[in-house]
């Protein structure tokens, strides 16, 4: 495939969670990482595939991507909205990423996007200075439990958490960890990266709430979900958060 074309799986229109206001969030195809947990499992490979009936993703250029989130333009100016660029791992796709981010800033839409950080860190700060908020994704600091669970390495995630905020001081990040059964549902695991967020100046800290939506695109994809019945206990999302509010987290 160019670099003038990605597969994209999804664009989602009138999205409230996935930044400020009103916005489009675009979805490519393509992650590093496979967490068991994973409610996109489409997401991860670089192709089209079948799933169940239909074809997840589809070749789409810039010019196609922009066009696609103009169309609700109107929204984003009464709301602070914008586009958001989601994966899979959007900035896997390098040049592809950069180049859409800095084409909706010369269209003057507000962007954002959602890493996980497990990526190369010249092309993160490339990306940074077409963005306007970032959502970074800190799973654990535990090395070798991160490597089991996702099957990549935490080290270059938390070095380029490091690397975008040194240099991009006043840029708006979140990091985010996702709360999942068995792996980081636990005091220590959050403890350790509330201290490593705040050694670094990180102010804006969310816990995301494991759910289960994923399971049935397993199911059309052929392939075992590998969290079973894996739930959280009851309780467990407002214990860690009193924890994250302990460091001033809120
Ligand atoms: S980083 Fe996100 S998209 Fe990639 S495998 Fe993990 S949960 Fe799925």
């Amino acid at each position: 495939m160019s670099d003038r074309e990605a597969v994209v799986f999804n664009i989602q229109r009138y999205s409230l969670h996935d930044g400020p206001g009103i916005r489009t969030t675009v979805f490519l195809k393509g992650c590093p990482m496979r967490c068991r947990w994973c409610c996109n499992p489409e997401s991860q490979n670089f192709e089209i595939e079948k799933m169940g009936e239909n074809l997840a993703g589809e070749r789409m250029t810039i010019p196609q991507i922009i066009r696609e989130v103009e169309k609700d333009e109107i929204f984003y100016k009464n709301s602070e909205g914008g586009m958001t660029v989601s994966g899979g791992e959007p900035l896997v796709h390098g040049k592809f990423t950069i180049d859409l981010l800095r084409e909706a800033k010369r269209h003057y839409l507000s962007t954002a996007i959602e890493t996980c950080g497990c990526v190369e860190k010249d092309v993160l700060l490339e990306a940074a200075q077409y963005l306007n908020v970032i959502y970074y994704d800190i799973k654990s600091l535990d090395e070798s439990k991160h490597e089991s669970w996702t099957g990549m390495t935490n080290k270059n995630i938390t070095d380029n958490l490091r690397a975008v905020k040194r240099k991009f001081p006043k840029l708006d990040i979140i990091v985010r960890t996702p709360v999942i059964p068995g792996f980081n549902d636990n005091e220590a695991d959050i403890r350790k990266i509330c201290e490593f967020l705040k050694q670094i100046g990180q102010k804006k800290y969310e816990l995301l709430e494991y759910h289960r939506f994923g399971k049935s695109k397993y199911e059309k994809l052929g392939r075992d979900y590998p969290m079973k019945d894996a739930a959280l206990d009851e309780g467990t999302m407002e214990r860690l958060r009193n924890v994250a509010g302990e460091y001033g987290f809120v």
